[in-house]
């Protein structure tokens, strides 16, 4: 039996946070990895798919280059060789991760952790005591319950891909489906795009959703609005994919992109006690402690938005407040997010709908959709749309929204003075940078 002060279930974005940042308080971890260290983000999640949208963007600027002048002469795509490189930089992370808790004074030890009681973790057949343990297990891909679902492959097993399908059919329309829908576009395959409501991204701004519909379109992803997969049936030629309208899609990969749920697969929560929401993530308050004392959860295990800064942010609070004597509480209401679809979407704070749900005709509305300067030569439609949302009787910012090139990095810069309360006079005293699209949110009138 060994003793920790702090034991953390889970090497990924959240628990390597929590564990390093308590270590440095002076205090013993110990945590467990049943996978590789680094978890989704790193693994299987947000590094290896930037590396795809970075080879996506190079596709777009060869084709484009020859507008600026460039006789460039592209010989194709070595979709094999990029992936070597792509698991290979993956393998050097999880490397460095491993070497960051050895630095830390974090003990990490290897296999399935899994509660005992509020005290005691087994990992195999070693058994851990704790002062306090964590949990940041993660999530999972899930697939829809229909016949032949077993032929289509989640986003894990995208990273096992080396040859580049000709034809993908992509189910779901949340962050996973238009990001690789818009991925593999460019990279060449031809990808049909499937979701169940009018528009892809659910929770986004409405007019957002339907540029990112436009400009899809106009790249060759062919949307189909308002469907759900009836059935899978493999074929001589791939997999015949019938749509609930009946419609068949015949694609050498079918990617299911239709949401993940919790890891709560044997790790002994109902044998201690722990509180879950319906969807099996478990309850915290908002000193991120569970119903159990001294059990606590972060990351997307804890039902927060599930995103690697929120998970990064909540391991360090729980070690900040619980072991560091610096109490902080965790908020949601102004996350900044990016969807790196193709173009990218980046936005913080309400959507339109969200704000009029909440301050009715006391909301203010100002956009801009135009052409930007890059594509004067390229010969491309695509256009950048913003979208400012403002309480017309306190001037407060309440949302930011953006799908365009540099999406992702400009909101990012914004995100901060929404976070602080901005106003829509303080965003009227910054002066443009010119010639930017950013320039078009400080001069919108
Ligand atoms: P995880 O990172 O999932 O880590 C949990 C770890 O716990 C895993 O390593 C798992 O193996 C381990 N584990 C589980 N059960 C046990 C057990 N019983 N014993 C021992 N170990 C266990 N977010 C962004 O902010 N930006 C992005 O661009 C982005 N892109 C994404 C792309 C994809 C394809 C996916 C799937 C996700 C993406 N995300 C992105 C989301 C992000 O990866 C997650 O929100 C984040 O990784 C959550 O961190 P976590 O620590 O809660 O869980
Ligand atoms: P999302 O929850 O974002 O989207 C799931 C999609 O699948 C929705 O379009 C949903 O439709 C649809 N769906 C769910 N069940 C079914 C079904 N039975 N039949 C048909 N369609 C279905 O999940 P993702 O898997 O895309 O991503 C998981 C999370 O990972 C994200 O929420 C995000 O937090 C994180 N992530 C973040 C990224 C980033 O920061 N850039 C990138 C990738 C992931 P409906 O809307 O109707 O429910």
């Amino acid at each position: 039996m060994q003793h920790a002060d702090l034991f953390v279930i889970g090497a990924g974005s959240g628990g390597l946070a929590a564990a390093k940042r308590t270590a440095s308080y002076g205090a013993s971890v110990i945590i467990a990895e049943k996978d590789r260290v680094g978890g989704t983000c790193v693994i299987r999640g947000c590094v290896p798919k930037k590396m795809m949208v970075n080879a996506a963007t190079f596709s777009d600027a060869l084709a484009d280059a020859a507008g600026y002048g460039f006789d460039v002469m592209n010989n194709g795509f070595n979709f094999s060789g990029f992936v070597q490189r792509r698991n290979a930089e993956v393998d050097r992370l999880n490397t460095l991760h491993i070497s960051l808790l050895e630095k830390a004074g974090v003990r990490l030890v290897t296999g399935h952790a899994e509660l005992v009681d509020a005290h005691t973790v087994r990992v195999g057949q070693n058994m851990y005591t704790a002062n306090k343990i964590l949990i940041a297990t993660g999530g999972h891909p899930t697939k829809p319950d229909v016949p032949g679902t077993e032929l289509g492959i989640t986003s894990d097993e995208l990273w096992s891909i080396d040859t580049l399908p000709a034809r993908m059919a992509v189910v779901g329309a949340g962050y996973i489906g238009v990001e690789f829908a818009g991925i593999f576009a460019a990279l060449g395959s031809k990808v049909d795009l499937i979701y169940r409501h009018d528009l892809p991204l659910r929770d986004f701004d409405r007019e957002v959703a339907g540029q990112l519909v436009t400009e899809m379109a106009a790249r060759g992803v062919t949307c189909h609005a308002s469907q759900s997969p009836a059935s899978l049936v493999r074929t001589n030629g791939g997999i015949l994919l019938t749509l609930t309208n009946g419609m068949e899609i015949e694609a050498d990969t079918v990617v299911f992109a239709t949401g993940r749920a919790p890891n709560t697969a044997n790790i002994g929560l109902n044998k201690v006690g722990i509180k879950t929401h319906p969807n099996g993530t478990i309850i915290v308050n908002d000193r991120l402690e569970t119903n159990v004392p001294d059990i606590f959860a972060v990351g997307d295990m804890a039902n927060a938005a599930n995103l690697t800064p929120v998970a990064i942010r909540d391991g360090r609070i729980f070690a900040d407040t619980h072991f560091g004597n610096k109490p902080r509480i965790p908020t949601y209401d102004t996350i900044a997010t990016a969807i790196f679809s193709t173009p990218p979407i980046g936005t913080v704070g309400m959507s339109e709908e969200q704000a009029r749900h909440a301050y009715h005709d006391d909301v203010q509305i100002y956009k801009a959709r135009f052409r930007p300067m890059v594509h004067t030569f390229t010969g491309r439609e695509e256009k950048v749309f913003m979208k400012l949302i403002t309480r017309k009787s306190t001037q407060k910012v309440l949302g930011m929204h953006m799908i365009g090139r540099d999406a992702a990095e400009i909101i990012q810069g914004f995100a901060l003075a929404v976070t602080h309360g901005m106003t829509k006079v303080q965003l009227d005293a910054a002066l443009a940078i010119h010639p930017t699209s950013a320039e078009e949110f400080v001069t919108m009138a």
